[in-house]
């Protein structure tokens, strides 16, 4: 049975809101009441100890009004100059009710090249966990104003999952105008069923979902259904709820109906995957055989058991650990740069942590980081 507290389990959120939710579709003005009950939820929620990450759609719903811009839809320009004004206010908007709280908020305005291309991808997380590590709220959009027709994700659906799933929530939670997934667009069949739980996204979900929900908001159920197959395939649970009325998240809390898709593998399963599957290899780490048993049961790779680095690469990217053998034993994500590691090699942690000022975290890839070669063929399928 599903908990009556539908976000009882998670202990990081990324929550996307949906325009249709922050702007009244008849006058363009922005819904405060309704985002004052909504900061109230997250008030409370980060009082438990969550981290919650906002990724929040509006900005070029309310610059419409602001600049006197009308019709269904806009020309490219005209979007990216409502873009522009709205983000301000919107931001403004999002300071002043988190604020009301004593919460401080953070905005990050993101493209699909800043979520794709690892140094920048590596950066904004950086940027996002060390806002959430000060206790603020990151409130994240796309970077409307400058995106180019080709590349943008247009839609804060897939947006938001990528974002859920480059600061490893446990959920990402959209809160839109519909309440879950049904088995036929509701407003067009009248036997329409609405599914509680989607283990796995199918074919059969996928055919589920209709058109664009409505002029104001970009997403409709099939951008939701892919935010769901980037979330749940990188470990992410996924929420779809309705977030129309007052305090949503408190009403997802009090058993409000919704539609969960499950995570399709682990957080640390999908990591590995990708360390594996997406990365191209930047350069290698030589290790001792001592430090290579040690890999082999488990452990973190520690700067004493490096022995040669080789290849150019920057904190994150991928590198080989090769045994003296010469053979690749392991693949990880190097928690140092080229430079960093040829200079801590050899040395014992204490000696590093004195060179380098890295306090306790003195291993060159955390175990967490790192799929060894041996382990993994019978997982990868
Ligand atoms: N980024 C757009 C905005 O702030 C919203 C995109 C969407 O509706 O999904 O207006």
């Amino acid at each position: 049975m599903m908990s009556a507290n539908a976000l009882a389990l998670y202990k990081r959120l990324t929550i996307k809101i949906g325009s249709a939710l922050l702007v009244d579709g008849k006058t363009g003005r922005l819904r405060s009441e309704w985002l004052r009950s909504l900061a109230a939820d997250l008030a409370a929620l980060k009082s438990e100890g969550r981290s919650l990450v906002i990724v929040s759609s509006g900005a070029i719903a309310l610059g419409r009004r602001l600049l006197g811009l009308d019709g269904i839809s806009l020309p490219l320009e005209q979007s990216q100059a409502a873009a522009s004004a709205g983000q301000i206010a919107l931001s403004q908007a999002w300071a002043e009710s988190l604020g009301e709280h004593g919460i401080v908020t953070g905005q990050i305005l993101l493209t699909p090249n800043i979520t794709e291309e690892r140094r920048y991808f590596l950066n904004a997380r950086t940027t996002i966990t060390t806002l959430l590590g000060l206790g603020a709220i990151p409130i994240i959009n796309e970077n409307d104003s400058v995106a180019t027709a080709e590349i943008r994700y247009g839609d804060n659906d897939r947006l938001s999952a990528r974002v859920a799933t480059m600061v490893e929530a446990d959920c990402l939670v959209l809160l839109s105008d519909v309440d879950g997934l049904y088995s036929a667009p509701p407003e067009k069949d009248p036997r329409a069923v609405h599914l509680a739980l989607v283990p796995t996204i199918t074919a059969e979900i996928e055919a589920m979902a209709g058109g664009a929900a409505n002029h104001l908001s970009r997403g409709g159920m099939q951008t939701k259904i892919e935010a769901g197959r980037i979330a749940t395939q990188a470990g992410t649970a996924m929420i779809i709820a309705r977030g129309t009325d007052s305090h949503p998240l408190k009403a997802l809390t009090e058993g409000a109906r919704h539609t969960l898709f499950t995570a399709a593998q682990s957080r640390a399963q999908a990591r590995k995957r990708w360390i594996m599957g997406t990365l191209e290899v930047a350069g290698s780490l030589h290790v001792d055989a001592g430090a290579a048993r040690a890999l082999l049961s488990g452990k973190s790779l520690l700067p004493i058991g490096v022995t040669g680095v080789t290849g150019d690469f920057v904190r994150g990217d991928a590198v080989r650990i090769v045994d003296p053998e010469g053979r690749e034993i392991a693949r990880g994500l190097a928690g140092l740069g080229r430079e960093d590691a040829d200079l801590v090699k050899g040395k014992n942690s204490a000696r590093v942590a004195e060179m380098l000022g890295l306090g306790s975290r003195a291993e060159l890839i955390h175990r967490d980081n790192m799929v060894v070669l041996a382990g993994l063929e019978d997982k990868a399928t």
